[in-house]
């Protein structure tokens, strides 16, 4: 079984149900040679894009980007996209892409020391993939995420995962549905409501720049939970501008180091939050003010893994004043929040 989707119809919540064929070698043991250093393209699937100097055709000069598809893909663009009924429920193949996205040449590179120059390179290459994939009638969302220091994960080189979708997943949807019934009342965007707010109120504010605001939100589920969202409104990540890239890159490098220092390099998720692809709408009506009422952001976790909850409800034991009040320390050593 490559995979399926499958809806829970008494949560609304889908899952991705698959068999994985090989079991995961166990955990510390590194491939060697490492699949994604120079010298070892042969050892991935073949290249979907990548960035070079020079005419920037493979193999005429070294890569500073490389772009290829899972070897284990969690969605197929090969899959044939079906949706059916199996009995009351609802069942969706995985027809959609999963790609990786190797971020630097360099095998310990981590977001923390990684050149100004390459993460915005990286930051592009989003954008590039996301245009691409979005052309595909088929795909309805496209989400980019990275992990660092994942417990066991079998390949240290740094590197992010391109997931295009044939469904909007839960996380995003609740956030669509979020958005859509507070503009449906107020006529404004929550997430430019939510930064005007941080802003002014400067107490779980960890970094503002020109173009940027990042901070943990006012009911943060877990401690260290960073939104990052840009002060000019956009729903989606595609119409992202060159000074914003720029800022962007120094702002991320920056939470990555203030978490690493506060936190002894904990693990963390980044996950790019954009808007579903708006040329295909299953339903007419869909969509109609996202526009206006999403905004793109990303979000970061630490220890994603340490989540404290009971009975299904997230404790947060470090209030967000005071994660902020770390991070600020740790970033640039002033624990007052922004003027
Ligand atoms: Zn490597
Ligand atoms: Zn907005």
């Amino acid at each position: 079984m490559a995979g399926e989707l499958r809806k829970d119809p008494m949560t609304g919540r889908w899952v991705l149900v698959r068999m994985v064929e090989e079991p995961p070698p166990p955990d510390g043991a590194d491939p060697d040679p490492c699949p994604f250093c120079p010298g070892s393209e042969h050892l991935t699937p073949p290249e979907i894009a990548a960035y070079r100097a020079g005419d920037g055709s493979p193999g005429s000069s070294p890569w500073h980007v490389r772009v290829f598809p899972e070897s284990n893909p969690y969605f197929r663009i090969e899959e044939e996209l079906v949706r059916e009924g199996v009995g009351m429920f609802d069942r969706v193949s995985i027809r959609g892409a999963s790609e990786i996205v190797v971020e630097d040449p360099g095998h310990w590179v981590n977001l923390a020391d990684m050149e100004e120059d390459q993460l915005r390179r990286v930051l592009w290459m989003y954008r590039d993939r996301i245009a691409d994939l979005q052309r595909d009638g088929q795909i309805r969302s496209v989400v980019v995420t990275r992990r660092h220091g994942k417990q066991g994960a079998r390949i240290r080189h740094p590197y992010s995962r391109v997931l295009a979708t044939p469904i909007v997943f839960d996380d995003l949807r609740a956030e669509l549905a979020q958005a859509r019934e507070y503009y449906a009342y107020k006529r404004r965007c929550v997430y430019c409501d939510a930064t005007r707010e941080e802003l002014s109120a400067g107490e779980r504010l960890v970094r503002a720049t020109t173009h940027f605001a990042a901070f943990i939100p006012y009911a943060a589920r877990s401690p260290f939970e960073l939104r990052v969202l840009p002060r000019l409104h956009a729903c989606a990540f595609d119409q992202v501008s060159d000074d914003q890239v720029g800022d962007l890159a120094r702002v991320l490098r920056d939470l990555a180091r203030a978490l690493t220092k506060a936190l002894d390099d904990p693990p963390f998720e980044m996950v790019l939050h954009t808007a579903p692809n708006l040329s295909v709408k299953v339903l007419q009506s869909e969509w109609e003010t996202v526009a206006k009422d999403y905004h793109w952001h990303l979000e970061l976790t630490a220890r994603p893994e340490h989540w404290t909850t009971v009975g299904g409800i997230a404790v947060n034991e470090t209030p967000p004043e005071r994660a902020a009040q770390i991070l600020r320390e740790a970033a640039g050593g002033d624990s007052s929040p922004p003027a």
